[in-house]
């Protein structure tokens, strides 16, 4: 029998192993004695290793922090790296069904974790399954780790790593096919006011998100509401001016986007402090803000703008908010793949301060690259082609972080498909079936390479 047919002969057992995993809530809840990050965490793992250990493979439970089914024998590890926490989900979100229950509706399942990065798990424990019942000599550990912090500080890897070493060769199937060869490096920071005459300043929800949203409240009369409308106008944004008793409140809506490509959201910190700037509002803390980053989303203004044949630096304004009459909002700069943070830093040095505000780094992370030509790339690269025949589009770099970063000898691979979008972290995240079985015949074709890499 082909692969193919033999992954297919899996399918219900797929679905109702998905279906089972959707069901818990593995979003991070307070810890608990022998939940780290909480019991949902906890039972969707020792749910996934119950189904591991009723396949037949040895399980392995760290702590409740992660875990691993293993076949096969040797020194050394094949690690496929998957994760069963889940980003929050609610139905007023704007989906269409619960998305804690699966549902199929026309070969297309919907629910939180369909493809992030539950689906990508149960196609990995099909794979394992179907690489024991082909027969073939395993010279090596194939080992499915499932961890249950990645959305919220991948502290389960860490535990992995600390507990178990590195994996000798590996992919996470969380990220896109046909692999990740690198992925950007990070600098994160705050900025500060000095001096400032604005009131009250909030905005944005998370560091790593483009500010959606941003509300200001100043002294009347220091600007001209006029050249304020005309600019966001202009802008064809979305705002409000209200007189408040203690003064004017300027609220304006831009638009989301994750931090890694901020030129596709309308940073909403960025256009009101800039908006009022062009108003006539004087202030000191605007005047840093416009000529450290103003609209840009590049870097440049803080002396940090650059780029290697893969990508260039990103920066991104989060969040903002005002606390005794201090300004701090973050900074989240994702830079080359064949950068240090050492150099982005350097870049930056003369930048970080003035007499209106200052910059200051907070955590750096290096980057992750294997060249493209690495036994690891070409390898999954290849299962990837055998499987699907699309010889077109080439491993790729990225500036979001994955798991691999936190294991050596490791690139994503997988589950999204080109082109694709799942709705990962977003309302109706959904995955096809047929993309499962594929996934995990893909997975099968890798686990192969790897063995005789
Ligand atoms: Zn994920």
């Amino acid at each position: 029998m082909d692969v193919k047919s033999m992954v297919e002969g899996y399918r219900d057992e797929l679905l109702e192993r998905l279906g089972t995993l959707v069901s818990i809530n593995s979003v991070e809840g307070e810890p608990q004695e022998d939940a780290p990050f909480g019991p949902e965490p906890k039972r969707a793992l020792v749910t996934a290793l119950g189904m591991l250990e009723k396949d037949g493979f040895k399980t392995v439970n760290l702590d409740n922090y992660i875990g691993y089914g293993e076949m096969g024998e040797g020194d050394d590890i094949i690690g496929i790296v998957g994760h069963l926490d889940v980003v929050p989900a609610f139905k007023e979100d704007g989906w269409n069904t619960d998305p804690f229950e699966m549902v199929e509706k026309d070969g297309t399942l919907y629910g939180r974790g369909v493809s992030d990065d539950k689906g990508a798990v149960v196609a990995s424990m099909i794979a394992m399954k179907v690489v024991r019942d082909m027969g073939i000599p395993v010279k090596k550990r194939i080992r499915l780790i499932m961890g249950t912090n990645e959305e919220t500080g991948s502290k389960c890897l860490k535990h992995y790593v600390e507990k178990e070493g590195s994996v000798t060769l590996g992919f996470t199937p969380d990220g896109d096919f046909p692999g990740v060869h690198g992925e950007k490096g990070m600098v994160g920071a705050v900025y500060r006011s000095k001096r400032t005459g604005i009131r009250e300043i909030k905005g944005g929800t998370a560091k790593n998100v483009v500010c959606r949203n941003c509300t200001i409240l100043v002294d009347r009369c220091t600007f001209s509401k006029k050249k304020l409308e005309d600019y966001f106008n202009n802008n064809n944004l979305e705002f409000e001016i209200i007189e408040e008793e203690n003064g004017t409140r300027v609220n304006l809506q831009g638009v989301a986007a994750h931090a890694s490509m901020p030129e596709l959201g309308v940073n909403a910190i960025s256009y009101l402090l800039m908006g009022l700037k062009e108003a006539g509002f004087q202030d000191p803390f605007v005047d840093f803000y416009a000529s450290h980053f103003g609209l840009t989303t590049d870097g440049e203004k803080l002396g940090c703008k650059c780029s290697d044949e893969y990508g260039a630096l990103t920066l991104n304004n989060g969040v903002i908010a005002m606390e005794d009459g201090v300004i701090e909002g973050s900074v989240d700069i994702r830079f080359p793949v064949t950068l240090s943070s050492r150099k982005v830093v350097n870049m930056m040095k003369d930048r970080l301060e003035d007499e209106d505000g200052v910059v200051e780094i907070k955590h750096t992370a290096e980057p992750l690259f294997f060249a493209i030509d690495s036994p690891l790339v070409t390898s999954l690269l290849e299962a990837y082609q055998e499987v699907t025949g699309d010889m077109e589009t080439q491993p790729m770099t990225m500036g979001g972080g994955t798991y691999a970063k936190g294991i050596d000898n490791t690139i994503a691979f997988g589950c999204a498909f080109p082109g694709k979008d799942y709705h990962i972290h977003d309302a109706n995240e959904y995955v096809d079936i047929a993309e499962l079985l594929k996934q995990a015949e893909i997975y099968v074709a890798a686990i192969i390479k790897l063995l005789n890499v």
